[in-house]
């Protein structure tokens, strides 16, 4: 029999996803990415259930909870260190039937890789355009290649090219109004418990520490024996609202934040001395309003090129590999042609993407101080909260998904 093909543009954590799910749908996979060297934008990401979830599915549970750290509690607290709320997050997980992961971006990237297969990416391809009839859907790239598949899956990122071809025009990127510095750093008690997200707030700002990876101990022998043993390391971020357009250079970074944080407790302090500024992003944070459309013809979007959402709920990842699944799915399990699947897709997708990025926005406002008596207002709900309303509110994101 003869498999159908499809061509995926862009190697992210969304493609990649993507290529694993066709695959295993019997597809034949393409996978095309831009850069020379595939290497991970950012430092780690938390995995949410609903994610983790996906990559149960495609038979990856046990490879994630290998590299995924350990993360029991959650703790809130002011910037001057007084706890507002420390509660353990077990009853999110018994709730929504599994533990979120946090994850570097090297390890869960490499972890995908191998399961789509090393030799399904080709690199120092960048798609330029595509084109497609009633027979099939055809790449075009900068070095002069093509190729003809079935199906397209444009998982080119927030700053997408085929995003503009699949609704016919081109969308801005809107600023949400912080800018947000992430890295790794050794984890030690003198910054936060082992195994608890903590994140300390104040003045429209947040510092937070969470843990990823697992000590080498503690791992039991990897399955993939050359990813690197996890060390045992926090990712954090810090973020600081600030008009648009501000630049800065890692000589700076750690200056700047100080200035910032000055005054803030003494974790926060000693995170800001340890950080290794050579290392450490400096994003400034956008998203996009909801897309009318996700489709076109055989060219699906997924992911951020889909989607862009502000991080404040941890989701921009776990979307993409909710698409990935969803899209899969209907170009398995239904049978009137790549085209009807796609439109499937979207139906299914196109709210859910939409109702995960108003929730970030309205997140981020509020964190951030976009209505300043709002933010008060959550400093001091947070002070009365024993953990109930906000693992009420990221279970409810959970299992918004498809495999709730
Ligand atoms: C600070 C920050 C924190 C975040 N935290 C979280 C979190 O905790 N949890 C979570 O779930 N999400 C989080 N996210 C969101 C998450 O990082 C993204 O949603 C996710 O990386 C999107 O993956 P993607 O594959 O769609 O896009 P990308 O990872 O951007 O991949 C797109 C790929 O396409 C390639 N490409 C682009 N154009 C072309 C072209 N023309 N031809 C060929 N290749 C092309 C690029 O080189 C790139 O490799 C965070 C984001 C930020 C900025």
């Amino acid at each position: 029999m003869e498999h159908l093909k499809a061509i995926i543009i862009g190697a992210g954590m969304g493609g990649l996803t993507a290529g694993i799910a066709l695959q295993q749908a019997g597809y034949s996979v393409e996978i095309y990415d831009r850069v020379k060297e595939l290497r991970s934008a950012g430092a780690a990401i938390s995995l949410w259930s609903n994610g983790v979830k996906v990559l149960n599915r495609l038979g990856l549970g046990q490879a994630i909870a290998q590299v995924g750290g350990q993360m029991d509690r959650m703790a809130y607290y002011s910037s001057t260190g007084e706890t507002l709320t420390d509660f353990s997050l077990q009853p999110l997980i018994d709730h929504v039937g599994q533990r979120p992961y946090p994850v570097t971006r090297t390890e869960l990237q490499q972890l995908l890789l191998r399961a789509v297969g090393v030799e399904t990416v080709q690199l120092n391809s960048k798609c330029l355009s595509v084109e497609q009839d009633e027979k099939g859907v055809t790449a075009f790239f900068e070095d002069g290649h093509q190729t003809t598949g079935d199906v397209l899956v444009a998982a080119d990122g927030t700053h997408s090219v085929l995003r503009s071809y699949v609704l016919g025009y081109p969308v801005e990127r809107k600023y949400v109004g912080y800018v947000n510095w992430n890295g790794l750093i050794p984890a030690s008690e003198d910054l936060a418990p082992k195994n608890s997200w903590v994140l300390y707030v104040g003045a429209h700002k947040r510092a937070s520490l969470m843990p990823v990876g697992r000590a080498p101990s503690e791992l039991g022998g990897a399955i993939f024996s050359e990813v690197a043993p996890c060390a045992n390391r926090f990712y954090f971020f810090l973020d600081v609202p600030l008009p648009k357009g501000t630049v800065s250079q890692p000589e700076t970074y750690q200056e700047e934040l100080f200035s910032f944080f000055k005054g803030w407790a003494s974790p926060v302090q000693t995170l800001i001395e340890r950080l290794d500024p050579t290392t450490t992003s400096r994003v400034e944070i956008h998203d996009v309003d909801p897309l009318p459309t996700l489709v076109r013809g055989r060219v699906a979007l997924l992911g951020d090129a889909a989607h862009g959402t502000a991080p404040d709920v941890g989701q921009g990842g776990c979307q993409a590999l909710e698409d990935a699944l969803v899209l899969a799915n209907y170009l398995q399990t239904t049978n009137l042609g790549v085209e009807d699947a796609l439109k499937r897709y979207e139906a299914a997708r196109i709210g859910r993407v939409a109702d995960i990025i108003h929730r970030a926005r309205k997140r981020s406002d509020i964190t951030h101080g976009k209505q300043p008596e709002k933010t008060q207002q959550w400093y001091e709900e947070l002070k009365r909260e024993d953990g109930s309303n906000i693992m009420a509110a990221i279970a409810n994101t959970i299992l918004g998904g498809p495999l709730n």
